[in-house]
């Protein structure tokens, strides 16, 4: 017991990824976050469509509203949702709701408000099922020398040591499935139709090259719109 309290204390002093909390890995989330904005703000790129910029948050206001109450830890965090003109980074949601979105993805796909709804209501449910902690965490488990060495290292590794990636690959096409599954339900629970909402997924994998192919990290899109319409069509089944 004494020896794994001093293990415990010496991973807190030094910043070791073995001590990971919540609280550790939304700092970093917030850190990351913040970079990104300020070299998209350097650019004139933050927000730089008003008309797109409203539109999103116009739409991901009631859902916002929706996870934070379905995810009381989530009420309490700075969410923050900033677009961006390019198609480098489509979406993506960071712990503790620090959120990008990039309106050529959109255009590109030509999302109507319920698509719309439906891809913000999937990048909310990875923060809320706190899906960075979860892949840190599956990271020390697959590789458990990362335990040992610092958070800030494990931080970058996710998304740049391509041995790790590989390893980390079947989780991620885990919590794809699961942010598209509670994030259809999150978007149905706030007023949208499911039907509408899954044909987000068709049209993602009509833009696909290889609809029927896993790409990396990512479920096989034919897979994701068939897994969708069934839920959605439970739903409709169950009523509002
Ligand atoms: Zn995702």
């Amino acid at each position: 017991m004494l020896r794994h309290l001093l293990a415990m204390f010496l991973a807190l002093q030094c910043g070791l990824a073995a001590a990971l909390t919540q609280a550790e890995v939304m700092a970093g989330a917030e850190r990351l976050y913040r970079e990104r904005m300020q070299e998209l703000a350097a650019q004139h790129q933050l927000d730089a469509d008003p008309a797109f910029h409203e539109r999103v948050l116009r739409i991901a206001k009631p859902l916002l509203a929706q996870a934070m109450h379905d995810y009381p830890e989530s009420a309490a965090w700075a969410w923050e949702i900033h677009t961006a003109p390019g198609g480098d980074e489509n979406a993506y949601a960071m712990a503790g709701g620090k959120m990008l979105i990039s309106r050529a993805y959109v255009h590109k796909l030509s999302l109507s408000d319920a698509e719309l709804a439906m891809l913000l209501a999937h990048e909310i449910c990875h923060s809320v099922l706190r899906h960075n902690l979860v892949e840190y965490q599956e990271a020390m488990r697959v590789a458990p020398e990362w335990r040992e060495r610092p958070f800030a290292e494990l931080e970058e590794a996710v998304d740049n040591d391509s041995a790790l990636m590989r390893k980390l690959a079947p989780l991620g096409i885990r919590q794809e499935q699961e942010a598209d599954r509670e994030g259809l339900k999150l978007a149905w629970r706030a007023g949208w139709q499911g039907p509408a909402l899954a044909r987000y997924f068709h049209k993602l994998m009509r833009s696909s090259h290889a609809p029927n192919f896993e790409q990396f990290a990512h479920p096989a899109p034919s897979q994701r719109w068939k897994a969708a319409q069934e839920l959605a069509a439970a739903l409709e089944a169950a009523g509002h």
